[in-house]
């Protein structure tokens, strides 16, 4: 996702627009058990402050993931503020800032950062999911199995839930 800024690189103030909807591949491989196989929407601009560039938008993308309990496969969708700060990097003197070069801004490291940051790392079906029995595999949102007899006792599973989260 590499933009070209060269029209407003040389003019303190100017504004480029920017939007996009496309699908990143490199998204793939960032976080282990999500898809993104769904594109990835931006409306926002990019705005040249003295030789810094600031982004600002929207950010908009779904995935999908197995719920942490039960499995069941599952779409979720993110909507994400976008606001980050751009230097040359022929001025870049720290490692931890987005940079450009030249005429050329490669927008990649932003999206995925700020993808990663709002993806959460479980996420349930609903709050409520019973998940799946430990012993037989049943799903308890389904139905229930001969299993349960044996941990029956509501305290109990109150207990189970608090050292699974
Ligand atoms: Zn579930
Ligand atoms: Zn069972």
């Amino acid at each position: 996702m590499v933009i070209d800024i060269s029209g407003i690189i040389k003019n303190d103030g100017a504004i480029l627009s920017i939007e996009f909807n496309e699908v990143i591949p490199s998204l793939e491989a960032v976080i282990k058990g999500i898809e993104f196989n769904k594109p990835v929407e931006f409306k926002g601009r990019l705005a040249n402050g003295q030789g810094m560039l600031y982004l600002s938008g929207i950010m908009g993308t779904c995935y999908e993931i197995d719920c942490y309990r039960c499995s069941k496969h599952l779409e979720r969708c993110i909507e994400i503020k976008v606001k980050e700060g751009i230097v040359s990097v022929e001025k870049n003197g720290d490692e931890d800032v987005y940079t450009y070069q030249g005429n050329f801004l490669d927008l990649s490291a932003i999206i995925k950062d700020n993808i990663v940051l709002s993806v959460p790392m479980r996420v349930l079906c609903s709050n409520d999911c019973k998940g799946l029995c430990h012993i037989c595999g049943t799903d308890l949102n389904e139905g229930s199995c001969s299993c349960i007899k044996e941990s029956g006792d509501p305290r109990f599973e109150v207990l189970k839930d608090f050292f699974k989260e």
